[in-house]
């Protein structure tokens, strides 16, 4: 649902992996190997996975540590001898959705080349290819709070051979991760606007 050739990944493994998971099932049992297999987090958000388990130590400890950005190593050319990285940098689609992600933690800003994604930000970048996935996210988040859930499922269908019920069950991600974007972008009125909302 996103536009960006960058992004495609992204969208292929959110919302086929249903379909690909069967498939692999499916495979496993031609070989005969029939063991039960759970895909836990299969319909979850990124921020309830992260609910789920940002009070055990090892997420305490070593979330910040963790890398998530499509560019991790970009601050290592803003100036010679820049050990800076990898750093997330804020703005690509992995970033937006980890940014998302943690809205119920800590505020996490620090930790990004860019932390703070409003108007200004992308005025100033918006001439270039440089915001092109923040741009797309605005796009579909914009698309998103126009389209009724007939128009969702039929682009989650358009995705790969899903069942009703995993097309139900991807509604509810997708909804609740476009839900999670915009409570991202609406910590500055001027994006909140800008999305769509007021
Ligand atoms: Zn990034």
């Amino acid at each position: 649902m996103l536009i960006t050739p960058s992004a495609f990944y992204h969208i292929v493994t959110n919302f086929s992996i249903g379909s690909v998971f069967g498939a692999q099932v499916k495979i496993l049992q031609i070989v005969n190997i029939e063991n039960e297999v759970i895909n836990f987090f299969a319909y979850m958000t990124k921020r309830e996975i992260v609910n789920r388990v940002k009070d055990m130590p090892l997420f305490s400890t070593g979330a910040d540590l963790t890398i998530s950005c499509s560019h991790p190593c970009l601050p290592r050319w803003k100036r010679d001898g820049d050990r800076t990285y990898p750093k997330n940098c804020g703005y690509c689609y992995p970033c937006l959705i980890r940014r998302s992600s943690l809205l119920d933690i800590q505020d996490d800003s620090r930790l990004y080349s860019y932390d703070s994604i409003d108007l200004e930000f992308i005025r100033q970048y918006s001439s270039g290819n440089k915001i092109n996935d923040l741009k797309a996210v605005i796009a579909s988040v914009y698309k998103y709070i126009q389209s009724d859930d007939a128009e969702l499922k039929r682009l989650i269908m358009c995705s790969g051979n899903l069942t009703s019920e995993e097309i139900e069950l991807f509604l509810q991600v997708y909804k609740n991760t476009m839900n999670d974007l915009i409570q991202l972008f609406s910590k500055s009125q001027d994006m909140k606007e800008y999305i769509g909302l007021n």
